[in-house]
């Protein structure tokens, strides 16, 4: 078994309800959920942003290949649907980030673990604290509380829910 943890954001329709929904699906065919974290919202960026972002964090235990794990969320994110705004832009209800798998490092084009930014967001560092503070990084072996401290992002980010 494997350890995972995935960082979900939504900021169109429902987002309560679609990080709900994600959390349901991961736990219907990804594996045995170990913790989830509180909702958290970030401020919208820019002046004319008017969704805001929630975010979450999932920890999960899987028997999937990052591969396949990769394959699984992808599949929720597009059974979770995709709002057509125009004609060739296309918005997601529901975005699931693969954040860490054990201790593994892939380092692919379609596929980066860790998350190569998530050390540098806040929104990603905030909850991932609360549910796993000391969980290093198997790179630069720093604990989340660590690279939170040492985070400059300046962005705001506050528990919703
Ligand atoms: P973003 O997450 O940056 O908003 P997407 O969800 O559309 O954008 O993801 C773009 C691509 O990122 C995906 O097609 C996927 O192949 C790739 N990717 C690389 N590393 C990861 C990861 N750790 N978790 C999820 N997707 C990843
Ligand atoms: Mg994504």
């Amino acid at each position: 078994m494997h350890t995972v943890y995935f960082l979900l954001g939504s900021n169109l329709g429902d987002c309560t309800l679609n990080l709900k929904q994600a959390v349901e699906e991961i736990s219907k065919h990804i594996g045995l959920l170990l913790k989830v974290s509180s909702v958290y919202k970030s401020a919208p960026w820019g002046f004319d942003s008017s969704h805001e972002f929630l975010n979450q964090v999932v920890c999960a235990e899987t028997a999937l290949s990052p591969e396949a794990l990769l394959k699984n969320t992808q599949a929720i994110e597009k059974r979770m649907g995709r709002v057509k705004t125009r004609d060739t832009y296309e918005e997601r209800l529901i975005d699931i980030d693969i954040l860490f798998y054990d201790d593994t490092i892939v380092e692919e084009n379609h596929l980066k673990v860790p998350h190569p930014l998530l050390a540098y967001r806040r929104f990603t560092l905030i909850p991932l604290q609360e549910i796993a503070p000391n969980l290093k990084h198997p790179v630069t072996q720093l604990t989340i509380s660590e690279i939170l401290e040492n985070c400059t992002d300046p962005s705001e980010v506050t528990q919703y829910s």
